[in-house]
Order: C-alpha cells, then sequence, then structure tokens
C-alpha cells in the first residue's frame, strides 16, 4: 500500500503542474492544443465490454484470501487518481440509466453485474443511475454547480467550497476511475429503502462497501451517502463490512496530498 500511495504522490506532484496547463486549455476551449499526453482521453480509447445481463456468473466463497488486491486503494480529496489513470483492462457494461449505459471497471464488472442480478432474484431493483464517470463529465458537472454558485451570490472561495461539498474534484471521484456505483435515487432517504437495505445486507458479499456512512463525514470528508457503494474485493469487503470501519480507518494511511485540488481552485478563483 505504501508503495502504491508514493507513486501517486510522485505522479501527483507531476499532476498539479500538468492539470493547471491541461485546465487553462479547458478553460480556451481548446484542449487539443495541449501536449496529447496531457489531454489524451483514455476512456475513448478503452474497450467497452457487451452488457449480459443475463450473467450468473458468481464470486468466489471463500475470502481466506485477499482477492481482488489491486482494487483497495484511496481516491479522496487527499489522494488524487495518477493523472491520466484508466482502468487497465477498459470498461465494461453493467446496465443502463434512461437509455445510457452504466460502466465499471472490466475486472470487477463481473462483481457488479452479479450483484445487480442476485438482488433481482430477491424481488430487488437496484439502478446504477451513475457508475463510471469520465473526467470531462465531472469538469463540466463541477462548474456547471460552480457557475450556478455564482450567479446566487457566493464567492469565488464560497463558491469553490460549497460545490466541493457536494461534486468531488475532477481525479479525486471514485467514479472518474470506474469503481463506484450510484444506485436508484441520490437523496439521503434512499436509506429508508428496500434497495438500500439489500444492499447493507448483502454489498459486500460481491465485494462492495458503503463507502460514505452516516456520521463519518469527518473522516471522509464527503456527506453521507446511502447510495455510494464502491469495489474494494471480496475479502477486504468483509473486512470492512465487519469492523464499522470508513475505507481511509481502514487503509490507515493518507498521504496528505491536496495538490490537484489546490491547482484546480486555483483556476477558479483566477476567474
Ligand atoms: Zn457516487
Amino acid at each position: 500500500m505504501k508503495g502504491i500511495i508514493g507513486v501517486i504522490g510522485v505522479i501527483s506532484a507531476t499532476a498539479m503542474v500538468l492539470i493547471s496547463i491541461s485546465l487553462s486549455a479547458l478553460n480556451h476551449g481548446k484542449p487539443q492544443s495541449v501536449s496529447p499526453e496531457i489531454t489524451a482521453r483514455p476512456q475513448d480509447s478503452r474497450k467497452i465490454q457487451p452488457f449480459t445481463p443475463e450473467s450468473t456468473a458468481s464470486p468466489q466463497e471463500t475470502h481466506a484470501t485477499i482477492d481482488n488486491e489491486w482494487a483497495l486503494w484511496l481516491i479522496n480529496a487527499n489522494n488524487p487518481m495518477p493523472l491520466g489513470y484508466a482502468p487497465p483492462e477498459g470498461l465494461t457494461q453493467i446496465g443502463t440509466y434512461n437509455g445510457d449505459s452504466r460502466n465499471f471497471d472490466s475486472r470487477a464488472a463481473e462483481y457488479a453485474i452479479s450483484m445487480i442480478n442476485a438482488a433481482r432474484n430477491d424481488g430487488v431493483t437496484l439502478i446504477p443511475v451513475s457508475s463510471h464517470r469520465s473526467m470531462e463529465r465531472q469538469t463540466i458537472n463541477f462548474e456547471n454547480f460552480y457557475n450556478n454558485a455564482l450567479e446566487r451570490g457566493f464567492s469565488h472561495d464560497e463558491a469553490f467550497e460549497y460545490t466541493m461539498s457536494q461534486i468531488a474534484v475532477p481525479g479525486t471521484s471514485e467514479h472518474n476511475a470506474g469503481l463506484a456505483i450510484d444506485f436508484n435515487l441520490i437523496e439521503e432517504w434512499f436509506d429508508q429503502t428496500d434497495e438500500f437495505r439489500w444492499l447493507t445486507d448483502n454489498a459486500h458479499k460481491f465485494g462492495f462497501i458503503l463507502r460514505y456512512p452516516k456520521g463519518a463525514t469527518h473522516i471522509t470528508g464527503v456527506i453521507y451517502e446511502p447510495w455510494h457503494f464502491r469495489f474494494v474485493g471480496l475479502y477486504h469487503a468483509e473486512k470492512i463490512y465487519n469492523s464499522d470501519l470508513t475505507l481511509e480507518e481502514y487503509i490507515g494511511e493518507c498521504s496528505g496530498d491536496n495538490t490537484v485540488v489546490a491547482a484546480f481552485k486555483q483556476q477558479f478563483s483566477l476567474r
């Protein structure tokens, strides 16, 4: 883990400079004028596997050994993804929402599909409202929210802080990595539904955890999100489920790297 964090730290330092360049370019509407390794849109070249709703593949039953070790890494405001990160085996469709495909890291897609199918067999319909989200989409979401806050009279700083409390800075969201799914309803009262109860009882059996539990905002930095589930693999999901820890506490270390957020904020305050 320290190795991974170390690598992320080093890459993030570089990312600070590169993301500034990239964002400047975006602000001028000409991202293609920057060198290709910065503006390459890795998700465009990713192979998206076909949706197989009939898949009944069940994940392994024994968790005595660590499965999917690659999946345990921290992505948050202080631990951004490496710049240009893309799931190494691409994305796989796990379902649809309003006619649009919803995709996930191919290495874990089978677990998501199995979970959705198992819920359906129990009479519970899990809808992946949001799963993988491109950096472009994340940036647009952030900008829209931020501009709206400005129009409502917030100062630049207030608008940024408020937006950040609601929408992750691009590169700091688990959705950008294709490892998180928002189910059914982006409302706190989702926790009063049968779908949430099913997820609470069963998600860990498919390698997923409730990522932002109630009362843990001071640790995760994110509001209570009963709809947001994160893949970490069967072994770690079970351990986290039984320990009642957040991922931050479970992993037990933070890089403390806020350079990506700082660089992103700089772009907004310069407007
Ligand atoms: Zn989410």
